[in-house]
């Protein structure tokens, strides 16, 4: 591919997450976008886990279980001249440091919020990590065609719970049963409320925002108190400001309802404007490296295992940076300076997997993988040393005492642990005076998912003790002293034999803040 057409290629690609408390409408709003991107024809398609019909390959029994597959880690379609990608961040109990570093590999995020609701704790923890990234972040608030909350209060709470502003790209004409439409600012429009099905119907407005004068719905009383609010708003309201959007400081709200396709198309449309293409990326020697540089670039973000038992593959999903993708390609693997060929890639769709066509930066692809592989590794073409900066380590949350069953299997046990935690499955911690292996890991679904692949991969059957959810503090070697431990507050030591203690809530980190006021305690995000 020529530059000319690798920029052309990269300035068309829009990579993003969607980020949602469970059942905010996460998986209904992904589906009418593919929908769009013409990937599946009916709703419902997604997700075996709420249809019950499973794609037909075979991979690890827990996934097909809990109904999660490669296929719908990543979805990508063409819509309106952009290749889209979504990045799923699985929610419920399938919530895992994948989740997090999935955030790592994308341009932008897209928060889905039932308007009944509000802001809920796993739309608050998910949207701290897209934060610190400084990623656009756009808002949907969701179910409209249900009584919600009041918009203003909606957008109020943005600035309450997530410190930050929103910026109503559109206002919803009543709610639930009274809802009428759309009103749309940005293009000044009123998309009119219909039946899920029949073809969208939008009405011009003038240029004081109004409907033409013989239109029924000026006789409408909800029509005149949505034009008071949108005449609050653009008042008193945050001021639209492309910058603050960039940086993720201001993020433009949308209202709509995802069950009925209503509103998704004109976000979508929206949205795919104003969110940007891939950028360039900081590399750890300090030099930034261009999105279009024609040299091929990227880095690993989640490893899927043993998708296929009889392969006893894995998956390495790497993000492109750089450059384009070619089949057979050599790279260099930056940890080693070994040199892989890169010939078995897949492509993900949402109901099959394909061999990879063209894939540039943004896109991701998915490389079959014997164990090469690590979380953050780096690879890349051409002769110049590229490495991306490191993906952040995510606290724990939740942790397991971990033994082997049978103490014949120590060896394997040991070998077994090593790669799944360097992998970046789970964290290791080790007690700080007995020496026991601890585990860690932000979501439960870390932990069955490490039991299955000792017991497959390393034929170690493991007995897991949970310890429950803890707080996670490091504390300064120097001013450690073990008679500071006890079981509300367990002391144990990481990787790096860095000390820190697990407290069993917020009240016993605070008895100890308490009583021992001269210790600095810190979490690591
Ligand atoms: P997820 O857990 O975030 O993926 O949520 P789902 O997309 O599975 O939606 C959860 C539930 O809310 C399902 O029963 C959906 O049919 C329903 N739902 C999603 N969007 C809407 C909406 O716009 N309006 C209404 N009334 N229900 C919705």
């Amino acid at each position: 591919m020529n530059q000319q057409k690798l920029q052309q290629e990269v300035a068309n690609r829009r990579t993003f997450a969607i980020i949602s408390h469970p059942d905010a409408g996460k998986t209904t709003i992904t589906e009418q976008m593919l929908l769009f991107g013409g990937v599946i024809r009916s709703a419902g398609t997604v997700k075996g886990k709420k249809t019950g019909n499973y794609a037909t390959s075979d991979w690890m029994e827990i996934e097909k279980k809990r109904g999660i597959s490669v296929t719908s880690s990543v979805m990508e379609f063409d819509y309106q001249g952009k290749h889209v990608n979504i990045l799923d961040t699985p929610g419920h109990e399938d919530f895992s440091e994948d989740t997090y570093r999935t955030l790592m590999a994308v341009d932008a995020a897209v928060m889905v919020i039932d308007s009944a609701k509000g802001i809920e704790a796993q739309t608050k923890k998910l949207f701290k990590v897209v934060k610190q990234r400084g990623i656009p972040i756009f808002t949907f608030m969701n179910k409209l065609d249900r009584d919600g909350r009041e918009p203003l209060d909606l957008i109020g709470e943005l600035e309450d719970l997530l410190n930050i502003e929103g910026c109503a790209m559109n206002w919803p004409m009543g709610s639930g049963k009274t809802l009428k439409g759309i009103y749309d600012i940005y293009h000044n429009r009123i998309e009119m409320y219909r039946q899920k099905g029949d073809e969208p119907q939008f009405v011009e407005l003038d240029q004081e925002g109004h409907l033409p004068a013989n239109h029924p719905l000026t006789q409408d009383s909800i029509y005149q108190q949505t034009l008071d609010e949108i005449g609050l708003i653009k008042g008193a309201g945050n001021q639209f400001d492309r910058d603050k959007i960039a940086q993720g400081k201001q993020t433009p709200v949308f209202f709509g309802s995802a069950l009925t396709n209503f509103g998704v198309q004109t976000f979508l449309d929206e949205f795919l404007q104003l969110a940007p293409a891939p950028s360039a990326h900081e590399m750890t020697d300090g030099t930034t490296l261009s999105a279009t540089d024609p040299q091929f670039s990227g880095f690993v973000f989640k490893i899927q295992a043993n998708m296929n038992p009889k392969h006893r593959d894995r998956i390495a999903f790497v993000r492109i940076g750089s450059g384009e993708f070619e089949k057979g390609m050599d790279v260099t693997l930056q940890r080693t300076q070994k040199t892989l060929r890169l010939n078995n890639a897949t492509e993900f769709m949402s109901s099959q997997r394909e061999q990879v066509k063209t894939a540039v930066a943004g896109d991701i692809v998915g490389l079959y993988d014997t164990g090469n592989f690590q979380i953050g590794d780096t690879i890349y073409s051409g002769k110049p040393k590229r490495e991306y900066q490191a993906l952040p380590q995510f606290t724990p949350e939740l942790f397991m005492e971990v033994t082997a069953k049978n103490v014949m299997k120590q060896k394997s046990f040991h070998k077994g642990m090593q790669q799944l935690v360097q992998e970046g499955a789970v964290q290791l911690y080790r007690n700080y005076q007995t020496g026991d292996y601890i585990l860690g890991a932000v979501g439960q679904l870390q932990f069955e998912v490490f039991k299955f692949r000792m017991q497959n991969e390393y034929n170690t059957e493991v007995i897991m003790k949970p310890i429950g959810s803890r707080i996670a503090r490091w504390i300064d070697p120097e001013q450690l002293d073990t008679t500071m431990s006890s079981s509300r507050n367990l002391l144990v030591k990481d990787l790096d034999d860095q000390p820190l203690f697990l407290f069993e809530n917020r009240f016993a980190e605070n008895w100890f803040k308490d009583k021992y006021p001269d210790v600095k305690l810190t979490a690591k995000l």
